[in-house]
């Protein structure tokens, strides 16, 4: 079948087997060349085998979960909005997510996906107290921080390139309400931003919307969102009653690709300037339910759609604390100058490096999504130069084009990888076209 991933780009013509048990699942592995899929919400190529992709969608099922300790154990198919739907009407929610809940537990561990709260509480790896995985011999192996530590911690962030992940046994956070209590501060440029931002580590969630056409002393205009978990005893009454219920909330469909003037550079800088008000506006603490909070883009399915039958590429980097402030800078200017734009562009704090070959490093992550075009390609790859300038790297669950140049350069880890991989004998077994393009 045509695959491709979250950005519908590139699209790739791919053998595709579901197994329903694990005898299905290890003949698989045996064929070579496999990758685990997940829900297929990396934006790019990483979880596709030309020869042999393997979905986990039927290793869905949770096993146990001990309400002492908030560990879940599930199988690595389980989605975390399912997780969540089970959980926290119990008073538990993920100590980690993404910016979207439609994704697996197995694709969480295989990129250590990163929230809003990096900064305080690290990535998703954090939280997981073990793993079993199918290796080359098509042997499991439990994986943990004592026991198989090398496999544990190159898997988490390995893209899917060590094994196929089964079951894992991941660690919830106790939380009294399903509310959050947000805090959106206007900046006036990126080094504003980022000085509100570094003056508040303590927020447990801090993410700051950036408007990526203003030039100059605007350059970066912002919006800091800060957010905690609201209390229930300090909830508003009409909520202290059920204060782990949120009311159900409407879906919007896209339901065809947008036209292409729909992306048009005068639409975005009107939605940019109306985003930006309206923020202002509300530039109070209020409290928002924790779906609006984490998960805003699930509201509209298929939104991805609205950058047209091309597809959409997003550029994620992350600068070193160092050179943030000038890359940031650098960054944003070349995209005000391109005149091309992003609707959404997302700036985060980064904690330290957890993982082997987690993305994250302490520093600055900037995110946005492109319609893929000739002109944004080629402004992708002057982003990539200025990350590479500024001592940057880039996040593979959003990669679809770097060129294994500028990948390798980026890396200086990928080498260890590789040489992990031929030692363990998996770069035979496992490999994705990601793998193939960036020479992984
Ligand atoms: C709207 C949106 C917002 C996002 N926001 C964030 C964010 O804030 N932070 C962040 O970190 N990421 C973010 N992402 C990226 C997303 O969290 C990751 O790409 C995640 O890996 C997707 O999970 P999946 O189950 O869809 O995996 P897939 O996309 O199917 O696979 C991703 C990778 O995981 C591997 N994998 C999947 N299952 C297994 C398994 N069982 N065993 C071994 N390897 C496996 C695949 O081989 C592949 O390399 C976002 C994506 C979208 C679409």
């Amino acid at each position: 079948m045509n695959l491709s991933g979250w950005g519908r780009y590139p699209v790739i013509d791919a053998q595709v087997t579901a197994p329903r048990n694990l005898d299905a699942l290890l003949n698989r592995v045996k064929l070579g060349s496999a990758i685990a899929r997940g829900n297929g919400r990396a934006y790019g190529d990483s979880a596709i085998s030309p020869t042999n992709t393997i979905h986990m969608k039927h290793f869905n099922r949770m096993l146990a979960f001990d309400a002492t300790t908030g560990q879940l154990v599930a199988e690595a198919g389980v989605l975390l909005a399912d997780v969540i739907d089970a959980f926290l009407p119990r008073g538990w929610f993920p100590f980690v997510t993404p910016g979207t809940k439609c994704v697996t537990l197995g694709g969480m561990i295989a990129a250590d996906v990163h929230g809003k709260n990096h900064h305080k509480d690290g990535s998703f790896g954090r939280y997981v107290d073990w793993f079993d995985i199918v290796t080359s011999e098509g042997d499991i192996r439990r994986c943990s921080a004592s026991e198989n530590t090398e496999l544990f911690q190159w898997t988490i962030g390995g893209m899917g390139l060590t094994g196929v992940i089964l079951r894992a046994a991941i660690r919830l956070k106790p939380v009294t309400s399903a509310w959050i209590e947000q805090t959106t501060l206007a900046a006036a440029n990126v080094t504003h931003a980022m000085e509100i931002m570094e003056s508040t580590l303590e927020a447990t969630y801090s993410v700051a919307w950036i408007d990526c056409l203003t030039t100059g002393k605007d350059l970066g205009r912002a919006l800091v969102m800060l957010g905690e978990h609201a209390e229930a005893d300090s909830l508003p009454s009409a909520y202290r009653k059920r204060p782990l219920q949120t009311p159900p909330k409407r879906r919007l469909h896209i339901p065809l690709d947008f036209p292409g003037w729909a992306l048009r550079r005068s639409n975005m800088r009107a939605f940019n300037a109306l985003y930006h008000w309206n923020g202002k506006r509300n530039a109070d603490r209020h409290i928002v339910d924790w779906d609006r909070y984490f998960y805003p883009l699930d509201a509209i399915q298929g939104w991805n759609r609205i950058y047209g039958r091309r597809g959409l590429a997003q550029f994620q980097c992350v600068l070193p604390l160092c050179q943030a402030e000038q890359g940031l800078r650098a960054l944003l200017a070349a995209i005000s100058a391109s005149g091309t734009g992003a609707f959404l562009t997302v700036l985060k704090r980064f904690g330290p490096q957890e993982s082997r070959f987690s993305f994250p490093m302490e520093g600055y992550t900037l995110a946005l999504d492109f319609p893929v075009n000739a002109q944004t390609l080629a402004l992708m790859n002057r982003l990539d130069r200025i990350t590479l300038q500024h001592d940057g790297r880039f996040y593979l669950a959003k990669d679809s084009r770097m060129s294994r140049d500028v990948f390798l350069q980026s890396e200086q880890r990928a080498d260890d990888y590789a040489k992990y991989r031929q030692k363990e004998g998996v770069s035979v077994t496992y490999g994705s076209a990601q793998s193939k393009r960036l020479g992984l």
